[in-house]
C-alpha cells in the first residue's frame, strides 16, 4: 500500500483546486482507479485525478512539479507496459475526458484525451466518416496515436498520427499549447511518433475520411499445417494488392470455443484478417484470394458495419488478463522468415497467443521519414508477438516465448521495434535510440525544450540532456 508523502492540506487545497474526483490509497474507489487492461500490472501511486478538463490537468501537472511527485499519465489504460500507472507519485487520469465532435463539413473531429477508439467510430460513423484507430476499439486513443496508430485503415489512409491535424497540449510547466504545421511545428513532430514524452495531450484533431458504413472484410482462418503456404501466398498478395487492402495474419491455437468446433478448437491455425476501405461490393472481389490459400477452416469473412468489425477484437483481450507483448519490423517474408514464425507459434505456451505480421507499407509510405517521429515506415511488415494467458504461474514461460522468439526474429529485421508493443517499460532503454535512429537527437531536442526535467517519464522515454 502505498504511503502518502505529501501533507493532508496541500491534498485538500489541491482536491478544491479541480473539479474531477482525487482518490488517495485509503478511498473505497483506489483499487478501481488503479487498476490498467494488463492483470499482470499492480502499481500503487500515492494520488489519482480523475481530470474533468484541461484545467484539471494543468493544476495536476502544476501540483505534481510543486511537489516533485512521479508522473503517470493515463488515457485508455491499455498500455501493455502499464505505463499510466506508477508506484507513488501521481497519476493524472484524463479516461473521463471522453469527448469528440465532429465537423462533417471540414471532415475533421475534435477528441479529448481520454476518448477510446469506440467514442471516435461511433461520433464519425454517424457521418460516414472515420480516420485510422486501431484494432480494437477499447483502446485508448491518445496512447496509440502519440506512439504512431497502425489500424484496419493504415494502408489507405496511413497511421493514426498520420491524420493529426493539431494537439492541444499541457506542457511540464503547465503551459497549454496548441501544436499544429504552424504552431509549434518541432512539438508537433515530436508527438507524431514520439508518445507521450512532451506533455499531456487534452485534444486532438484528426482529419476525417468517408469509411463506410458498410465494408468489406475478410477473417478467415486455414490449418497450421498450411501455414507456411498460407503466409507464402499472402506475400505474394500484399506484394500487389492495392492500398484499400490492409490486412494482418495470425499464427497460434487461438482458442475459442465460439469460433470453432471441438475437432479444431486445440490445433495451430493462421487466421488472416482486413478490410476494403473503399465499395464494398469491389472490396469483396479485391479480398476474395485472401480466402483461397487453402482450404478453410472457418470463414467470417463478409461485409459489416465499420464499427462491428472495428470491435470485432474486443472480447479477445478481456481486462485483468496476463499480457506481454512485443514486436520487430521485419524487412520481408523470407523462407526462412516464415518458417521461424511457423516454429515459434506452434511453440507458445499458451493457446490464446499468437505470432503476428501486420502487412505495413501504402499510405504509410507515402509520408516523408523526416516529416513526423514516427520511426517505423521503412518496414513492409511489423511482427508482432502477442502472449495471452490466465494464471501468474505461467508468467515466466510466456515472456520467456516472447522474448526467445524477439531474439530469434531479429535476423530478419534491422533491429527496430513499434514502441506501443513495449514489452516492460525497461526491456526497451537501448532499442529507444535505435529505434528512432537518424530523429533521436531532434527528439532530445524537442524534450530538451517541453520537458527539460522530465517529469514525463513513464513512457518509451526519451532522456533530456540534463
Ligand atoms: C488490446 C490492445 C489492442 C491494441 N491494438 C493496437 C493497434 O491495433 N494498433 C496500434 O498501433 N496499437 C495497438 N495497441 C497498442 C496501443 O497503441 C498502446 O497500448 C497504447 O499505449 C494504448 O494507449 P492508451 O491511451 O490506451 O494507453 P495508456 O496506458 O492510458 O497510456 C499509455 C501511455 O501513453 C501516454 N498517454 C496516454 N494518454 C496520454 C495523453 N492524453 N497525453 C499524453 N500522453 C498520454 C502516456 O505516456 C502513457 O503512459 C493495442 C493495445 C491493446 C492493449
Amino acid at each position: 500500500m502505498a504511503q502518502s508523502i505529501i501533507g493532508d492540506e496541500r491534498i485538500e487545497l489541491f482536491r478544491a483546486s479541480v473539479h474531477g474526483d482525487v482518490v488517495r490509497p485509503d478511498d473505497v474507489d483506489y483499487d478501481d482507479a488503479r487498476t490498467v487492461w494488463n492483470g499482470m500490472i499492480d502499481k500503487y501511486p500515492n494520488l489519482l485525478v480523475r481530470c474533468r478538463g484541461t484545467a484539471d490537468v494543468i493544476h495536476a501537472v502544476e501540483f505534481a512539479r510543486e511537489n516533485d511527485l512521479r508522473v503517470a499519465v493515463r488515457g485508455g489504460g491499455h498500455n501493455v507496459a502499464g505505463t499510466a500507472v506508477c508506484d507513488d507519485g501521481l497519476v493524472i487520469d484524463l479516461s473521463e475526458m471522453t469527448g469528440v465532435w465532429v465537423d462533417p463539413d471540414e471532415r475533421k473531429a475534435l477528441v479529448q484525451g481520454g476518448a477510446t477508439w469506440a467514442d471516435v467510430d461511433h461520433e464519425t460513423q454517424a457521418f460516414g466518416l472515420a480516420t485510422p484507430g486501431g484494432v480494437v476499439s477499447e483502446t485508448g486513443v491518445a496512447g496509440l496515436t502519440l506512439g504512431g496508430g497502425i489500424g484496419h485503415l493504415r494502408c489507405k489512409y496511413g497511421l493514426s498520427c498520420d491524420n493529426l491535424a493539431s494537439v492541444d497540449v499541457v506542457t511540464a510547466d503547465g503551459e497549454y499549447l496548441t501544436a499544429n504545421k504552424d504552431e509549434n511545428e518541432d512539438l508537433f513532430w515530436g508527438l507524431r511518433g514520439g508518445g507521450g514524452n512532451f506533455g499531456i495531450a487534452t485534444g486532438f484533431e484528426f482529419d476525417l475520411h468517408p469509411v463506410g458504413p458498410d465494408v468489406a472484410t475478410c477473417f478467415v482462418l486455414y490449418p497450421g499445417d498450411r501455414a507456411a503456404d498460407c503466409l507464402r501466398a499472402y506475400r505474394e498478395y500484399t506484394s500487389t494488392a492495392p492500398n484499400e487492402v490492409s490486412t494482418l495474419t495470425s499464427t497460434g491455437i487461438m482458442l475459442d470455443e465460439e469460433l470453432f468446433s471441438e475437432d479444431v478448437l486445440d490445433d495451430l491455425k493462421i487466421g488472416f484478417l482486413g478490410c476494403y476501405a473503399g465499395p464494398p461490393e469491389e472490396g469483396e472481389d479485391v479480398l476474395a484470394p485472401l480466402r483461397a490459400f487453402a482450404e478453410p477452416i472457418a470463414d467470417f469473412s463478409g461485409t459489416v458495419p465499420y464499427t462491428e468489425f472495428q470491435q470485432m477484437l474486443d472480447d479477445d483481450y478481456p481486462d485483468g488478463m496476463r499480457y506481454y507483448w512485443k514486436s520487430l519490423y521485419l524487412d520481408g517474408l523470407s523462407e526462412s522468415a516464415i518458417e521461424r514464425i511457423c516454429y515459434w507459434a506452434d511453440a507458445a505456451p499458451s493457446p490464446l497467443s499468437t505470432v503476428d505480421v501486420w502487412e505495413l507499407g501504402g499510405a504509410i509510405t507515402a509520408v516523408g521519414i523526416d516529416e513526423s517521429s514516427f520511426a517505423g515506415r521503412h518496414a513492409p511488415f511489423l511482427l508482432g508477438v502477442e502472449a495471452n494467458w490466465e494464471e501468474p504461474t505461467n508468467d515466466d514461460a510466456n515472456i520467456g516465448w516472447v522474448r526467445d522468439c524477439l531474439a530469434d526474429m531479429r535476423q530478419f529485421s534491422d533491429g527496430s521495434v513499434y514502441l506501443n508493443f513495449p514489452g516492460f517499460l525497461e526491456d526497451n532503454d537501448e532499442l529507444i535510440e535505435s529505434t528512432f535512429g537518424s530523429t533521436y537527437e531532434r527528439l532530445v531536442a524537442v524534450k530538451d525544450e517541453y520537458d527539460p526535467t522530465n517529469l514525463f517519464s513513464l513512457n518509451q522515454n526519451i532522456k533530456p540532456t540534463a
